[in-house]
C-alpha cells in the first residue's frame, strides 16, 4: 500500500504536530525520578498517594505547556489536507487526553479530530504498547495494515510495528531506526509533499 492510498492516520502529538517543549530532565528532577527511568512507568510503580500527587503535578506542568503549544512546521497544512481528503484522523499520545484537546485548540486543529479518536494516557496503555492503535483500528473497522502511525520517537514506531500499522518518522533529520520506519520525512510539510496531488 502506498502512502497516498492510506486513509487512516494516527498522529503522536508532542514533537510531531507540535514543537517539542517538554523538558523531561527537569520533570524527572522535580518528581525525583531516576534519569534513565520512563516517567509513566516509574509513577505507576509508586504507592498510590505519592503517585497521585506526582500525577497532579505533572498535569499542571503539562497544562501550561499545552496552552503555549506551537504547531510543528507543516503540521497544520498536512492535517487539514488529510481532513479535506476525507481521511480518518486520530491522536495517540502519552499526554493526558484533556491536554491533547487544549493543545489541538492552541494550534488550531481541534476541529479535525473526533473527540473519541483522541486517545491519551488514561484511554489506552502508553506507547509502545499497541493497545491504542488497535482500539482505533476497531473503531474505524479497518485492519491495522491499512493505517499509518506518524511520530517523532521510537515509541511511536515500536507501537506501530507491534500493532501492525505502517509507520512514518518525522521531525528528525536522520533516521536512527530504519528497521522500524516505512517512510521518513524531515517534517510534516515534506510528508504532505509525499502525498502527491
Ligand atoms: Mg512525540
Amino acid at each position: 500500500m502506498s502512502l497516498q492510498q492510506i486513509r487512516h492516520w494516527v498522529f503522536d502529538m508532542d514533537g510531531t504536530l507540535t514543537v517539542a517543549v517538554h523538558d523531561f530532565a527537569a520533570i524527572r528532577e522535580a518528581l525525583e525520578i531516576p534519569p534513565q527511568a520512563d516517567i509513566l512507568t516509574h509513577l505507576a510503580a509508586l504507592p498510590a498517594t505519592e503517585a497521585a500527587a506526582k500525577h497532579a503535578w505533572l498535569l499542571e506542568h503539562e497544562r501550561d505547556l499545552a496552552l503555549a503549544s506551537r504547531a510543528a512546521p507543516g503540521a497544520v497544512e498536512l492535517v487539514r489536507e488529510l481532513a479535506s481528503r476525507g481521511c480518518s484522523l486520530g491522536i495517540l499520545t502519552r499526554n493526558a487526553r484533556e491536554l491533547a484537546h487544549v493543545t489541538l485548540q492552541a494550534i488550531g486543529l481541534a476541529d479535525c479530530f473526533a473527540v473519541e479518536h483522541v486517545l491519551g494516557r488514561d484511554d489506552a496503555p502508553p506507547k509502545p504498547h499497541p493497545g491504542g492503535l488497535l482500539q482505533l483500528a476497531h473503531a474505524w473497522g479497518v485492519a491495522p495494515a491499512e493505517m499509518v502511525m506518524v511520530g517523532d520517537y521510537r515509541f511511536d514506531l515500536d507501537c506501530g510495528r507491534a500493532a501492525g500499522t505502517r509507520t512514518v518518522l518525522v521531525n528528525l533529520p536522520d533516521n536512527p531506526w530504519p528497521q522500524l520506519v516505512d517512510w521518513h520525512a524531515a517534517d510534516c510539510g515534506v510528508l504532505q509533499g509525499m502525498l502527491g496531488s
